[in-house]
C-alpha cells in the first residue's frame, strides 16, 4: 500500500512510481518553473522578492525614475529575504548591546530656569485644580484643564521629553461617568517578598579582575518558561489531554508580557542597577510561550531564581467561571439603552465599572487569573566575543524570521489536535478589557458597543497561529545599545560605504534603499521628491524584469564587496603584523 513517495511529490497524489511519459504534463510539470528560480536565486543574494516601487523626480530637472525599496518584511513568509536582513539587524543590535563596558546614553542635560519654572507653573495649577474640585467649582475645573493644556504644550516645546504627569481624567472619555472610581486596594498589584533597593542609573555590569590582572566582564542568558499545565510527550503534546489545564495555558499565554514586566521591574529593585536586556519571546514545542533574554553583565543565579519565583502578575477582572452565553446563543444590542442585553430577558447586562465595583466590594474576592513562572529557570554567564556568545546570539534571533504558528508546525494529528484545543480556549479568554468575549460571560466589556461580536474578536490573541502570544516577541530595554533598528541598519550602511570607498548611491541603492533617511544624503534629499508608483504606471515595468536587475545589480555588487573586503585584508596584513584590530565586527553584517 505504502510505496515510498518520491521526494518533492505531496503524499496525498497517487505516484506510481515510473517516470513520467516525455512530453507528458506530468513531465513538464517536473521541470522546475524559472520564475520560480528567479526567486530562489533573489533570495540567495538577498534581494526583496516584493519590492516597493518608489518614483523619485529630481526637483532640479523634472526627471523621474522608478526605484525599488525593500519590502522591509519580518516574516520569512512575506520576504525570506527582507526578514533575514532585519534578523541580522537584531543580531547586530544584540551583539553590541550584550557586553558593552561604558553607559549607552549620556545622561540628560541639567534642566534650564525656564524648564524647571514651567513645571512649577504646573504643578501650581494642579494644586489649583484639586482645590476647585473640593469645591466643586466644576466651571474652574475646565478652564484649568485647558491651562494645563497649554502649559503641557509648552513644556513639550521646551524639548522636554515625556509627560510630566498622566492626563486627568474628564467625563466623556475612558472612566465611567460620576466622577473617578474608588480603587480598593485589594485590585493593587502586591508587592513580592524580596529585599527592595533604589535603583541607581548604571546599566552596565561588574568587572572581574583575575590574578594575572587581566579584566573581564561577563554577560548572561537567561530563560523564563511558564507553568506546567500537566505533562506532556516529546512531541509538545498532552500525556492526559483531558486533565491539561488549556484554560490557564491561555490566560497565562495572554497575560506573558505582563509578567515579563514585572519580572524586569523586581529583578532591578533586587540588584539595585538598571539590568538591561535584550531577548524574544516563543512558543516551545507544548505551545506556551517562553523567553529568552541576553542580560548585560552577571547576576547571581539565585536571585534570578529567586526573583522569578517571587514575581506573579494578577488579573483583577470579572470571574469567568460560568460561561452565561454560547455562540448560537448570545446577548443582543438594545438600541434604547445603548446596552448588551439578555436574549430572553431584555435584562442588560452588567456593564464593565459595575463588574468591578462587584469585585471591589467583595471582601472574598480573588484575582481571576494570577501568572506565574515555572520552576525551570535557566541562566549561565557568557564572555564576550567568544564563540559561545556568537552561538547565543543566533539562538535568541533563530525564530523571529517566522511566525508564532510557523515555529513548530503541527505534523501529526496528535499535535493538530493538542493545538486545536489551545485555540478553542484562546476563542473564548478575553484579551482585553474591551473584547467582546465578556459579552460571554455576561459582563459588557468597557466601551461596549453595537458592533462587539464576541467569538469574533480581532485580538491577535484569539488567532489561531499566535498561540495566545499577542503582543511583541523581540523584548528589547531602553538603554540597550543605545540605539533604535534603524540606527543600527545606518552603521551596516556606513560600513559596507567604508569598504567600497564611494558614495554613490547605485551601489547600495537596491541593498539599503534607505536613501531617505540616510545622512549623507541630506543635500539630495532637497532636491528629490519621492512617492509611491502605482504597479500598473509603464514606467514601473513587470515583477520578475524588477527582480532580475535588482539580483544582477546584487551580483556585480558582492563581487566588488568581496573584492574590497580581501585587498583590506591584504593591506591590514601588510600594514601591522603587531597591532591587533579585534574592534572591527563586520562579520556576519553583510
Ligand atoms: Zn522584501
Ligand atoms: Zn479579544
Amino acid at each position: 500500500m505504502n510505496a515510498p513517495t518520491l521526494p518533492g511529490l505531496e503524499p496525498t497524489a497517487p505516484t506510481p512510481a515510473a517516470i513520467p511519459r516525455p512530453g507528458s504534463r506530468a513531465a513538464r510539470m517536473a521541470l522546475p518553473r524559472s520564475v520560480d528560480i528567479l526567486k530562489e536565486i533573489a533570495a540567495e543574494y538577498g534581494v526583496c522578492v516584493r519590492p516597493l516601487a518608489m518614483r523619485r523626480t529630481d526637483l532640479d530637472t523634472g526627471l523621474t525614475e522608478v526605484i525599488d525599496l525593500p519590502c522591509g518584511a519580518t516574516r520569512e513568509d512575506k520576504c525570506g529575504p527582507c526578514a533575514k536582513k532585519n534578523r541580522r539587524l537584531r543580531q547586530a543590535q544584540i551583539r553590541e548591546g550584550w557586553h558593552r563596558d561604558d553607559e549607552p546614553l549620556p545622561g540628560p542635560e541639567p534642566a534650564t530656569e525656564a524648564q524647571k519654572s514651567l513645571i512649577l507653573f504646573r504643578a501650581h495649577l494642579e494644586f489649583s485644580r484639586d482645590e476647585a474640585i473640593r469645591a466643586a467649582q466644576w466651571d474652574q475645573v475646565t478652564d484649568i484643564d485647558e491651562a494645563i493644556g497649554e502649559v503641557e504644550e509648552a513644556i513639550a516645546a521646551e524639548g522636554l521629553r515625556g509627560r510630566v504627569g498622566p492626563p486627568h481624567v474628564t467625563e466623556d472619555s475612558d472612566e465611567e461617568p460620576g466622577g473617578r472610581r474608588k480603587r480598593s486596594t485589594k485590585r493593587r498589584q502586591d508587592a513580592p517578598d524580596l529585599p527592595r533597593r533604589k535603583v541607581e542609573r548604571r546599566t552596565v555590569g561588574k568587572t572581574y579582575t583575575a590574578p594575572d590582572g587581566s579584566t573581564f566582564r561577563p554577560s548572561m542568558w537567561l530563560t523564563l518558561t511558564l507553568d506546567s499545565y500537566g505533562p506532556v510527550r516529546p512531541d509538545g503534546t498532552p500525556v492526559n489531554p483531558d486533565r491539561y489545564d488549556y484554560r490557564r495555558a491561555a490566560w497565562d499565554a495572554a497575560h506573558f508580557p505582563r509578567l515579563l514586566d514585572r519580572f524586569w521591574q523586581n529583578l532591578r529593585r533586587c540588584e539595585g542597577w538598571n539590568v538591561q536586556y535584550a531577548g524574544c519571546v516563543e512558543p516551545q514545542r507544548r505551545l506556551a510561550p517562553h523567553a529568552h533574554f541576553a542580560i548585560r553583565g552577571t547576576i547571581p543565579r539565585d536571585i534570578l531564581r529567586t526573583v522569578a519565583a517571587a514575581t506573579y502578575h494578577q488579573v483583577w477582572w470579572p470571574s469567568v467561571d460560568v460561561q452565561r452565553y454560547t455562540l448560537d446563543r448570545l446577548p443582543v444590542w438594545d438600541e434604547q439603552a445603548a446596552a448588551w442585553a439578555d436574549p430572553d430577558t431584555g435584562q442588560p447586562l452588567s456593564t464593565w465599572a459595575e463588574a468591578l465595583d462587584a469585585i471591589d466590594e467583595d471582601p472574598d474576592a480573588e484575582p481571576v487569573h494570577v501568572v506565574r513562572f515555572g520552576t525551570q529557570v535557566d541562566a549561565r554567564g557568557v564572555m564576550p566575543g567568544t564563540n559561545d556568545a556568537e552561538r547565543t546570539i543566533r539562538y535568541v534571533t533563530k525564530y523571529i524570521t517566522k511566525n508564532t504558528g510557523d515555529c513548530h508546525k503541527a505534523t501529526t494529528d496528535r499535535q493538530r489536535k493538542h493545538l486545536d484545543r489551545l485555540w478553542q480556549q484562546l476563542r473564548i479568554t478575553p484579551c482585553t478589557d474591551r473584547c467582546a468575549n465578556w459579552l460571554l460571560y455576561g459582563i459588557q466589556p468597557k466601551k461596549a458597543n453595537a458592533k462587539l461580536k464576541p467569538g469574533r474578536c480581532k485580538g491577535k490573541v484569539h488567532q489561531r497561529d499566535t498561540l495566545g502570544i499577542g503582543g511583541r516577541r523581540i523584548l528589547i530595554s531602553r538603554d540597550w545599545s543605545g540605539k533604535t533598528l534603524a540606527d543600527h541598519k545606518h552603521d551596516v550602511r556606513a560600513w559596507v560605504r567604508a569598504l567600497l570607498g564611494t558614495t554613490t548611491d547605485s551601489a547600495t541603492a537596491s541593498d539599503t534603499g534607505q536613501l531617505i533617511d540616510d545622512q549623507g544624503a541630506t543635500t539630495e534629499r532637497a532636491r528629490h521628491a519621492w512617492e509611491l508608483a502605482r504597479p500598473d504606471d509603464p514606467d514601473v515595468g513587470p515583477m520578475s524584469h524588477r527582480l532580475m536587475r535588482s539580483i544582477s545589480e546584487r551580483a556585480r555588487w558582492r563581487t566588488e564587496l568581496l573584492a574590497a573586503k580581501d585587498r583590506a585584508a591584504q593591506e591590514h596584513s601588510d600594514l601591522s603584523a603587531t597591532q591587533h584590530s579585534a574592534q572591527h565586527d563586520g562579520e556576519g553584517t553583510q
